[in-house]
């Protein structure tokens, strides 16, 4: 009987352990799989994010560009003195030229802001930079300081035409008053 248990129990053990190494086969190949598997799906998950996420980077460039468009609207205008902005000395011919047929001089635009802080009221430019044409148009000389960004017309409200081409002599402008018109052409 003792045999008959030992050899019983070593068969058992020999199935056991057979039945465990099929076992052990079974699940290699079923890991395999299953490692398999899951590999697939995150291959094709990350592979799904990527195309969102430069369409989630390709939104914000836009509305940046949208303020920038507001932005550039609301820009103020480019300044030549304090007072004055680049606009006021343009040409303002009909479109003979794009506004700036010259560059203003810097002694011109100083000597304006001067007399301008001279009187301490607004002066008006009626006439900065001219074109050939504009020149012409208004009957302007030939020689006109206008053309050369070295003259502008000008008018002070509240200011008589002489007390204002006085101003603009202290100021260092060379001065014709034209007072049946109710202005000064100042020129450097
Ligand atoms: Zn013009
Ligand atoms: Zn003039």
């Amino acid at each position: 009987m003792k045999r008959l248990k030992k050899t019983f129990i070593i068969g058992m053990i020999m199935v056991c352990a057979v039945v465990s190494m099929m076992f052990l086969r079974g699940l290699g190949p079923k890991r395999a799989e299953n490692a398999a598997i899951p590999e697939a799906p995150p291959a094709g998950i990350t592979d799904a994010p990527t195309p969102e996420k430069p369409a989630e980077t390709e939104l914000p460039p836009p509305q940046d560009n949208d303020s920038d468009r507001t932005g550039g609207e609301e820009e103020p205008p480019l300044m030549a003195t304090p007072h004055f902005s680049m606009e006021e000395y343009q040409c303002d011919c009909a479109g003979y030229c794009d506004g700036w047929p010259c560059v203003v001089e810097p002694e011109l635009l100083e000597k304006i802001e001067a007399l301008r802080c001279y009187f301490g009221r607004p002066v008006i430019i009626t006439s900065g930079v001219r074109c050939e044409a504009r020149n012409e148009e208004v009957g302007g000389v030939s020689w006109s300081f206008h053309k050369r960004g070295c003259a502008a017309d000008l008018y002070c409200p509240g200011v008589g035409v002489g007390d204002l081409a006085a101003g603009a002599k202290d100021c260092g402008l060379n001065v014709l008053p034209y007072y049946s018109s109710g202005y000064i052409h100042v020129e450097i």
